[in-house]
């Protein structure tokens, strides 16, 4: 609980993926009494396991593109406060798209207009991100170092335990019931369970939330220093045919490598904690690293990591973030699909800003309500 504040607004945050911690962050900033409730640990699914990547404008002229621009600001602002660079590994860096084609003979030694050590057959690079429009953070230790902020300098109280329901009285909601009983009574809720909303009956009956598995490797060069701080967005074509992926490969300042792709339509497991790779797709990884780099090749790199995890996503490919309709005081956001981490600091900024103030001006919240779903239902049945 807040300490400062007893007649401070009561909110519970249930889930501690990004989202969840960036909305209990700013709530608490803003002077709410915040509880989180996270049923296995902090950041330990997609906000755990993702690339980190963050964009300014690769968002624009879509329904996100205010989020997006907001969000990659206050990653910078965030940075800046809670030293991100040494905390977190935020830093610009530079994109580039390239082409790979497995059977072709290698580049040697960078070719043109390629950093030296994409040595591989890779082609035709483009530059897509400058270190003024694209950046990264390491997301688990991002979501972590805000949670411990929140925690120590703000009063966030941390519960570990499943949330099962959450009660109202009068269209109003009162508490949220975690599994085996225990009752948080509170004056409102944030629902931010990432693709577990979909399981979660007062959300599943409203709208659909599904998960895309996504699978990841990291590695650990031998030879950290060769590797430059470029993301590469890659055109893959397997020796094997099929149609051209698009893994990318980002080098963090850790001196490791994430590179990530292979996604696939899943049914997501009830326990985040059972959630593990395929392993063909965990190999095709592999293969593209060492296509890419010989610095990646299995003689010159530990693998750190191979691991699986879920996209939230919604039917209309836009995030659900605002107060439930017909239930005051309880609020989602979720669906953020590929763009958690870049959306989450001004999802979390807005909804704070909504549940305090009454009103969002950070971003304008309207596009992204849940009441998209419900008049829509309605508009079915008349
Ligand atoms: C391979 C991969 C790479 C990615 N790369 C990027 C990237 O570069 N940039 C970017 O912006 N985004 C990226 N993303 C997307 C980003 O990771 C997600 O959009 C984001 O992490 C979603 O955050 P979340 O908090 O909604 O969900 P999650 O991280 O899934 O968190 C949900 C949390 O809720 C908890 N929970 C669920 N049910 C309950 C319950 N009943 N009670 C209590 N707790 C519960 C879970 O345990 C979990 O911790 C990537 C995703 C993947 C899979």
């Amino acid at each position: 609980m807040n300490p400062q504040n007893e007649t401070a607004k009561r909110v519970v945050v249930c889930g501690g993926g990004v989202i969840g911690v960036c909305s209990a962050y700013f709530l608490a900033k803003k002077g709410a009494a915040v509880t989180l409730v996270e049923r296995s640990a902090v950041a330990c699914a997609a906000s755990g396991k993702a690339a980190g990547f963050l964009a300014l404008d690769w968002c624009d002229n879509g329904p996100v593109e205010s989020l997006a621009r907001a969000s990659f600001n206050l990653h910078r602002s965030l940075a800046e406060e809670l030293n991100g660079a040494e905390l977190y590994g935020y830093r610009p860096l530079t994109t580039l798209s390239v082409t790979v084609t497995e059977s072709q003979s290698s580049s040697g030694s960078g070719g043109k207009g390629l950093p030296s050590w994409v040595d591989g057959p890779a082609k035709s690079p483009s530059t897509i991100g400058t270190t003024q429009t694209t950046a990264q953070v390491h997301p688990q230790l991002f979501t972590r170092t805000l949670l411990a902020t929140a925690t120590e300098k703000y009063g966030v109280d941390v519960v570990v335990g499943k949330v099962d329901r959450v009660q109202a009285e009068g269209g109003r909601v009162e508490s949220v019931v975690l599994e085996g009983g225990r009752v948080i009574d509170t004056d409102a809720v944030v629902l931010a369970l990432g693709p577990w909303s979909g399981k979660f009956e007062l959300l599943a009956s409203m709208f659909r939330v599904y998960g895309m598995k996504a699978h990841s490797i990291v590695l650990e060069p031998k030879e950290p220093n060769a590797i430059t701080p470029h993301a590469l967005v890659l055109s893959y074509r397997s020796s094997r045919g099929g149609e051209p992926m698009d893994p990318e490969v980002y080098p963090r300042p850790t001196g490791e490598v994430y590179l990530c792709g292979m996604t696939t339509k899943e049914e997501v497991p009830d326990d985040p904690d059972q959630i593990t790779g395929n392993p063909e797709s965990i190999r095709v990884l592999k293969e593209v690293a060492r296509n890419v780099s010989s610095h990646l090749k299995e003689e010159n790199a530990q693998v750190k990591a191979e691991q699986a995890c879920f996209l939230p996503c919604t039917d209309d490919g836009v995030p659900v973030i605002g107060e439930i309709p017909g239930l005051k005081g309880c609020y989602v956001a979720t669906g953020h699909n590929c763009w958690g981490i870049l959306n989450g600091p001004a999802t979390g900024a807005a909804l704070s800003e909504l549940i305090v103030d009454g009103i969002a001006t950070i971003v304008d919240l309207d596009r992204f309500s849940p009441s998209r779903f419900t008049s829509r239902k309605k508009g079915l049945i008349i």
